[in-house]
């Protein structure tokens, strides 16, 4: 990076669209480059600013001074540079802001070389920043190759030709060697016989298992194909997108690694989106087994500390494969040759708040900039993603058959209309004891977790809702709670009901804890578990569960959606949905096809060993085209219908959608600035002659959340741009009033 000179142009993380111009002290001036932190004035407060470059035209009059300097080397690089203002553009989001989201959270715990140079020129403390934890540091040994004095005796002998013996020996593997020697390593040292170094060790969130290298399989035809177009355009260089659908068990990950494989040997690195759920060791295991190169890992269950350690280590070149959720699109891979999006269709992709980014998105924007093939993979690819295909926008590459040829499960839909909320369906309880006798597993899911989902007083019908949410509460048996999904909030059970001091409150409705009481009810020797969040809290939980169903420990496991995904269960022969209304019923665009989503994985999860697989699906809806062409593996049905009602609707991929969230802890107040902003936009719509539909103000369909009152405006256009330009103006215009909460989501995907 070039130095700057006087005047640097400042992003600060605050929702402020504008950057700032300060400038440098003389005692910095050739010192800091653009990518850099910096601390500067900002009204009365001090903030971490983000050097973005130089002006081009310098403002004039006096500026402030920039106070210190926080890195010495840059976080980012003009091409980071460049994605982050697409997104900030793109998402009308600060700049500031989408920096500080792309940087990883563990920057504010920085390593020991760190320096903090003052306007002054002298060195703030580290204690200034108050957050300062040091990185580890260890020592290392090698032998200077002379001849050790006859003198030298014992445990320092042992120790000289365990050094010899390697190139390269750490303190502490001769520690659990040899026991307490830090005496006789300084002797050697003193001696001139082996030299020290301190080097900074990262915290290894995988501990340091040493893995067998695997060999590739042989693909089949349809593998070898795709592999052959991917390794095609990887050679020719450029961005091409493709879209690889298959069914699950079809052999998508082999191709990526395959893929990938290419990629390294042209000298540039790859990035691996998965969704969180699936990021499990397991794969990562399979990537580490295939891959000669570093890998690192990103996920959420790192703490800051391991996050950032890994973000250095990719950002210093020693990993050039990078495998993680949604944020690892912000990976600072250098010379990027390949992006994977796994599951593409994956709503996990998108965040939910803060700069509301899709990632899914995005790798196609940063395959773009950085000249890369993309690759996004599914067995259920959205409904645009292969409109896009038809449109030519994509390439497609298709699995048609599973590996090995393996039959894909057969699947009934059983009608639930009229049954009396029985919880299993005869053929489902029925299918379920064979599949125990015959020493079967069988997965059963079902996506609320819980005991009871509905709870009414049985003397005023009152259901018993969460004071700070618009929602009903759910009662958990083993906490002896009922407990508000979305804020935590619980009391005690058996309580009062609220409305007229009753007494008994009714628990209707089935989740997950109830369910396993039942069927270790109807099935006492069966080996029964349950997979939830309720279940899983803690680093592993999930792991352990797994591992028992693996070893055929168990023979019926219930869960919510995560065991619907990512998981390959050879033992599994039957599933069964108890309900597969919930993901229907959303109120959304989306229903219909989350639904065929959902139905799908499950599929995908029975029979992926030798047997083949059994599916029931319960549901309110069997006539529902959603369900019944999940059933029939029939995605091509699925598509011409589900493309035909977006297009009466007008939804994508024939419109694009933003909305406006309000959100206030008043109500009046919320409502009226919903109005006020849906009136301006109206105003401006007409000023600007923009083809863009304004739906609402209305109430969001969950119109409370921790004590929030919410509401939302839906804009559609069948121009990208002019609703771009109506937002952006909006946007610059308009002020939410009061302590109104406003915030734009660009491509939204849940409307709740
Ligand atoms: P997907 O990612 O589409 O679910 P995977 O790549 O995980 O599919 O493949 C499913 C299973 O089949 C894995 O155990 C994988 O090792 C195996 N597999 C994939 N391709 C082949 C092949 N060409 N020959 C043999 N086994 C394969
Ligand atoms: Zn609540």
């Amino acid at each position: 990076m070039q130095s700057t000179p006087e005047t640097v142009e400042i992003a600060v993380p605050l929702p402020l669209e504008q950057t700032f111009c300060y400038r440098l002290p003389d005692s910095m001036k050739g010192a800091v480059a653009a990518g850099t932190r910096v601390l500067v004035p900002f009204g009365r407060r001090t903030l971490t600013g983000y050097i973005l470059g130089t002006p081009a035209v310098p403002p004039p009059g006096e500026l402030k001074e920039v106070r210190a300097v926080l890195d010495r080397e840059p976080l980012f690089t003009a091409r980071d540079l460049e994605f982050y203002r697409w997104i900030a553009a793109y998402y009308l989001h600060p700049l500031g802001e989408v920096i500080r989201t792309a940087l990883p959270a563990g920057l504010t715990m920085t390593g020991k070389d760190r320096t903090v140079v003052a306007a002054d020129g002298s060195v703030l403390r580290e204690e200034v920043l108050s957050t300062v934890t040091r990185c580890r540091e260890e020592r290392h040994y090698s032998a200077t190759g002379k001849e050790p004095p006859r003198s030298l005796k014992g445990r320092a002998v042992e120790l000289l030709a365990c050094i010899t013996s390697t190139p390269e020996s750490s303190a502490s593997t001769l520690r659990s060697r040899f026991g307490a020697c830090t005496p006789q390593l300084h002797r050697l040292e003193e001696l001139g016989l082996v030299t020290a170094v301190n080097r900074e060790v990262y915290r290894d969130p995988f501990r340091k298992e040493a893995v067998e290298r695997d060999t590739p399989c042989d693909l089949n035809e349809e593998q070898a194909a795709a592999l052959t177009q991917l390794a095609a355009a990887i050679q020719k260089g450029g961005f091409h997108p493709f879209l690889l659908h298959g069914v699950t068990g079809s052999g998508k990950t082999e191709v990526y690694l395959q893929a990938i494989v290419h990629s390294l040997a042209q000298g540039r690195t790859a990035l691996v989106l998965v969704p969180e759920i699936a990021l499990t060791p397991q794969l990562v295991g399979r990537f580490r087994r295939r891959l000669p190169c570093g890998i690192a890992v990103l996920h959420s269950g790192l703490s800051a500390g391991e996050r950032y350690d890994e973000w250095r280590r990719i950002r210093r070149g020693e990993a050039q494969v990078v495998i993680g959720a949604r944020s690892a699109i912000f990976a600072p891979l250098d010379n990027l040759g390949m992006i994977v999006v796994d599951e593409e269709h994956e709503a996990t992709y998108k965040q939910a708040d803060g700069l509301r980014y899709n990632a899914r998105d995005l790798a196609l924007v940063l395959g773009k900039q950085r000249q890369a093939v993309v690759v996004l993979g599914s067995a259920t690819p959205l409904v645009t993603s292969v409109y896009a295909v038809r449109q030519g926008k994509l390439t497609d590459l298709s699995l048609t058959g599973r590996v090995n040829n393996r039959a894909m499960p057969c699947t009934t839909l059983l009608d639930q209309r009229g049954t009396k909320n029985r919880t299993l369906l005869p053929e489902l309880a029925a299918a379920l004891q064979e599949n125990l006798v015959n020493g079967g597993q069988s997965l059963l899911f079902l996506n609320r977790r819980g005991f009871a989902t509905w709870l009414v007083c049985r003397d005023c019908g009152t259901a018993l809702t969460c004071p700070s949410c618009s929602v009903t509460l759910t009662y958990h048996q083993q906490k002896k709670s009922h407990i508000c999904h979305y804020c935590d909030y619980m009391i005690p059970a058996p309580t009062l009901c609220p409305a007229c001091d009753g007494g008994e409150i009714g628990l209707l409705g089935i989740g997950t804890e109830r369910l396993e009481e039942e069927m270790t009810a109807l099935f006492p020797e069966a080996r029964i578990a349950r997979m939830d969040r309720d279940t899983t809290s803690g680093r592993g939980g999930h792991e352990r569960v797994l591992r028992r169903l693996e070893n055929g420990e168990l023979d019926i496991l219930i869960g919510t959606q995560m065991i619907a995904k990512g998981h390959d269960f050879p033992g599994v022969t039957l599933v069964g949905v108890i309900s597969a209304d919930t993901t229907l019923n959303l109120p959304d665009f989306r229903g219909s096809e989350r639904a065929f989503q959902l139905v799908s994985q499950v599929l995908g999860r029975a029979g992926r060993g030798e047997q083949p697989g059994r599916v029931f699906v319960q549901t309110l809806n069997p006539e529902h085209f959603a369900l019944k062409t999940a059933a029939a593996h029939d995605y091509e049905g699925f598509y011409r219908e589900e493309l035909a009602q977006r297009e009466d609707a007008g939804y994508p991929p024939f419109s694009y959608l933003a909305a406006l969230h309000f959100s206030s802890t008043a109500a009046k107040e919320v409502e009226a600035e919903a109005g006020r902003a849906a009136q301006a936009l109206r105003e401006l719509k007409r000023q600007l002659r923009l083809r863009v539909e304004i739906l609402g103000p209305a109430p969001a369909p969950l119109a409370r959340i921790r004590g929030r009152y919410r509401w939302q405006l839906l804009l559609k256009s069948v121009q990208r741009n002019g609703l771009h330009r109506l937002l952006g103006q909006f946007r610059s215009s308009h002020k939410p009033a009061g302590i109104v909460r406003m915030a734009i989501d660009i491509d939204p995907l849940e409307l709740l």
